[in-house]
């Protein structure tokens, strides 16, 4: 079985609404899929990471110019082999971002091809399901002005929690103040404390505002806070979890078991949140996976793209193993994004939805998904 083709497609839309987290707004949605077929007839597909401000065409000039030539005729099943050589070979200008999101997306596509050939899903690849189903949690509150949205945000909280969600997300990094309000008016809004809550400032602050934020928002009693400070300041993250008493998560701006690899050593995380779709897909997390295993680092993937990555990360979701084993341990917890994204489940024919709680991890072959290349095909611009 050879690699016969590699296809991108880029999908944009621009949103009607804009939003904003900390680092700015958000005007359009976007992906860039891969579609990998082989001379046997195997189509795989593969997602690459669109974080809120990256234009797709980057991670998209990466597949098609350096690694489609690298991977063209190739045994699909060599994905190890295949991750290293695309690694190796873009070592000196990648390592880090859309690059790395680049070869995410073909690997991901190459277990999909997996998954078919061996006709498993890639959870069984991967060692076998650790569960079933997943909890889902709600990540929102973006803002629609940029500040003073209290009041609109504590609804919204409630408006997940009717929905049936028992953890939401609240984006922070707006300003000490502003944050502070936000949080208090969602926790009197709620006034349920079998609510889980998570913060994330997306790195808005810098060490001495992370630590006042978190200070001032300890007695909520709050599951992680997410990328408190940039995420080239490792030591930054290493003095808040010394000073403070939440645990500090973060890992979607890092990438690769090498990336991974430095944040534990240095102690900076409690939680590791790679992306599925810029970590390096499903080879570079079953590394990390490992890596964190081994330090005693719990992980949790990041997962804001579409339908694509969603079920890639369903399926490295069942796999994982919990950090701290006990009767009633801590399971991990498929982040649900609950944002503006005119095409995130349209792209498949069978978008999963969360019943009961719960999301269930998709049993089919491979991502267990099919494209609908219509939707494709509307929202592709090149
Ligand atoms: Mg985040």
């Amino acid at each position: 079985m050879k690699i016969s083709n590699v296809t991108v497609y880029v999908l944009k839309t621009e949103l009607d609404e804009p939003f904003a987290f900390s680092q700015g707004w958000v005007h359009q949605r976007a992906a860039t899929l891969v579609q990998v077929e082989t001379d046997n007839g195997l189509i795989g597909w593969g997602e690459a990471f669109t974080q809120g401000l990256e234009p797709p065409e980057i991670a998209a000039a990466a597949i098609t110019h350096a690694f489609k030539p690298l991977v063209l005729g190739s045994n699909p099943l060599d994905h190890a082999l295949l991750w290293h050589k695309m690694y190796a070979n873009s070592r000196d200008y990648g390592r880090k971002g859309s690059v790395i999101s680049a070869i995410s997306a073909i690997d991901i596509a190459l277990w999909d091809i997996a998954g078919q050939f061996y006709s498993q899903p890639i959870y069984q690849l991967l060692g076998g399901a650790q569960r079933t189903s997943v909890q889902p949690y709600a990540t929102g509150f973006y803002r629609l002005n940029g500040k003073n949205e209290a009041e609109r945000l504590a609804r919204e909280a409630c408006a997940h929690r009717d929905a049936g969600f028992k953890a939401m997300k609240v984006k922070l990094g707006f300003g000490l103040n502003d944050d502070i309000e936000v949080m208090h008016a969602i926790s009197d809004a709620l006034s349920d404390e079998s609510i889980e809550i998570m913060i994330d400032t997306n790195h808005a602050y810098g060490r001495i505002e992370a630590l006042k934020l978190g200070k001032a928002l300890e007695a909520f009693n709050i599951r992680w806070y997410e990328e408190p400070v940039v995420p080239e300041d490792i030591e930054g993250y290493k003095e808040l979890r010394g000073k403070l008493n939440i645990a500090i998560a973060g890992g979607e701006n890092e990438h690769t078991a090498y990336g991974f690899n430095q944040l534990f050593k240095h102690s900076a995380l409690d939680i590791a949140q790679p992306d599925i779709g810029s970590c390096g897909g499903i080879t570079a997390m079953r590394d990390i996976g490992a890596l964190a295993q081994a330090n005693g680092v719990q992980v949790n993937p990041h997962v804001w793209g579409a339908a694509v990555a969603q079920a890639a990360s369903l399926q490295v979701l069942a796999s994982l193993p919990v950090t701290h084993h006990s009767l009633f341990p801590t399971e991990p917890i498929l982040e649900y994004d609950r944002s503006s994204h005119p095409f995130r489940q349209q792209l498949i024919t069978t978008p999963w939805q969360m019943k009961d709680g719960r999301v269930e991890i998709p049993t089919g072959n491979g991502l267990g998904i099919q494209v609908n290349m219509d939707v494709v095909e509307a929202y592709a611009t090149q």
